[in-house]
């Protein structure tokens, strides 16, 4: 009887770690660029995105705007006739999407290589850099705010507001001089989508260049972290960020399975969001990808960090910057509506100004200031929805990073550097708008 018991034990202890190494392969994925030219296709396609049957890369939000969806081999000419018969436009963007995971890994590898071997000769500041020259996992994340904390005690506190549904620590960068109540603060929410690797990387990029130009004596910098607190989190979604790493490249949502259809596991946190939870283009079928949750707020991680908002931070929010990729897009509210809000002649002059420094960096890297007035579908229950309308924050914005769709979410190693340089130019031009705006 033990004998069989141990046997059981060893046989559910190898089925256990046989489920947790799975990794998700995309052998014959391909990605197609689809355009929809009038309501009657864009509105077929928000149903395919209902559906929850395949995955959207980037969705169908407007006529005339491009959105990239990936088929699988089972599903590919059932797909491709439905867009013939419906004379969708579309074309091929990628072939074959394990490929470019495989690249994207031996890259990961090569750098991993390369630091090894460098190590012990590597000054100081090239040992920072090196950061940024990889896609770094959850726990390099975390470490990284607990090491800036560390050596810069002055000027950065390490803050956890919460704890993701697998209990991994939610952390943020507070850099400011002296935080407190009467300041102002900017909040900067990295990672809440999965697969969007770039976020992580160009936002502590951004906390790093805080913190250097403040001790090299920037005056800019300096007059910054005197007005405003800035809150930067590396990573919103930390378990479905891990997993991407570990298990699925691909994967987007939370890791908290649903209630209704437990086999369906996570939430589309940006769609999670309790102002106007539950409307335009969130959906309600668990397996979807951009499903709204069980309930607003369902997700460890989005109440976490709104709960932080609304104790800590409501009425001195003077900024909420959501960073996603790709597309290259700078958006603000309403996600929810077509209708404008009452700011919306300031968001856009703030947004212009940040993509005119961005420019000023890199020339090429353009970018689409979303105006309200033009979006046709809605995404209700985004973070930066909410931030607008029930923390009073003025300037919510959602920024879409590189690129427009060559590399995707894959985009390689060697243009995080490019992307965060620029979009650091981005985010200070923007604080000191904001500053000089009041
Ligand atoms: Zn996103």
């Amino acid at each position: 009887m033990f004998k069989l018991t141990l046997a059981t034990f060893a046989i559910l202890l190898v089925v256990v770690a046989s489920v947790s190494a799975t990794i998700q392969h995309y052998y014959d994925h391909s990605v197609y660029r689809v355009r929809p030219s009038n309501v009657m296709q864009l509105s077929m396609l928000q149903k395919l995105v209902e559906d929850g049957d395949v995955d959207f890369w980037r969705e169908p939000d407007q006529i005339n705007r491009f959105a990239d969806v990936m088929l699988r081999p089972d599903n590919k000419d059932k797909i491709l006739k439905f867009f013939d018969d419906n004379l969708i436009a579309y074309n091929l963007i990628i072939s074959d999407v394990e490929k470019i995971i495989e690249r994207e890994r031996n890259e990961q590898l090569a750098v991993d290589e390369q630091l090894k071997t460098r190590a012990d000769a590597r000054p100081h500041n090239e040992a920072v850099a090196g950061f940024w020259k990889k896609y770094q996992n959850f726990n390099s994340h975390a470490n990284f705010v607990a090491k800036l904390a560390e050596q810069n005690p002055e000027i950065v506190q390490k803050v956890q507001f919460g704890s993701s549904h697998e209990k991994r620590p939610l952390v943020a960068a507070l850099i400011g001089e002296k935080p407190n109540s009467s300041k102002k603060a900017i909040w900067i929410e990295g990672g809440i989508h999965a697969r969007e690797w770039i976020s992580p990387a160009t936002v502590t990029y951004f906390a790093q260049q805080l913190v250097n130009l403040y001790n090299e004596k920037d005056p800019t910098v300096q007059d910054l972290l005197k007005y405003y607190d800035f809150y930067i989190v590396p990573v919103l979604n930390a378990d479905g960020y891990e997993y991407s790493h570990t298990n699925d490249r691909l994967w987007r949502k939370t890791r908290r399975p649903s209630t209704s259809k437990p086999t369906c596991i996570g939430a589309d946190p940006n769609r999670n969001f309790g102002y106007q939870w539950g409307g335009t283009g969130a959906s309600t079928n668990p397996c979807s990808e951009t499903y709204r949750g069980d309930s607003a707020f369902s997700e460890p991680e989005t109440r976490a960090e709104s709960d932080y908002i609304l104790k800590n931070l409501k009425g001195r929010l003077a900024s909420f910057i959501a960073v996603h990729s790709y597309g290259q897009y700078w958006l603000y509210p309403w996600g929810w509506t077509s209708a404008v809000t009452k700011d919306d002649a300031k968001l856009n002059k703030v947004a212009k100004a940040a993509v005119a420094a961005l420019n000023k960096v890199s020339m090429s890297t353009k970018f689409t200031i979303g105006t309200s007035t033009n979006v046709l579908y809605a995404a209700a229950g985004g973070s930066d929805d909410w931030a607008y309308g029930s923390a009073n924050c003025t300037y919510s914005y959602t920024v879409e990073l590189r690129d427009t769709g060559y590399y995707g979410f894959q985009l390689p190693a060697s243009l995080i550097l490019p992307t965060a340089t620029e979009t650091t130019a981005a985010f200070l031009e923007l604080a000191s708008s904001i500053k000089s705006a009041k």
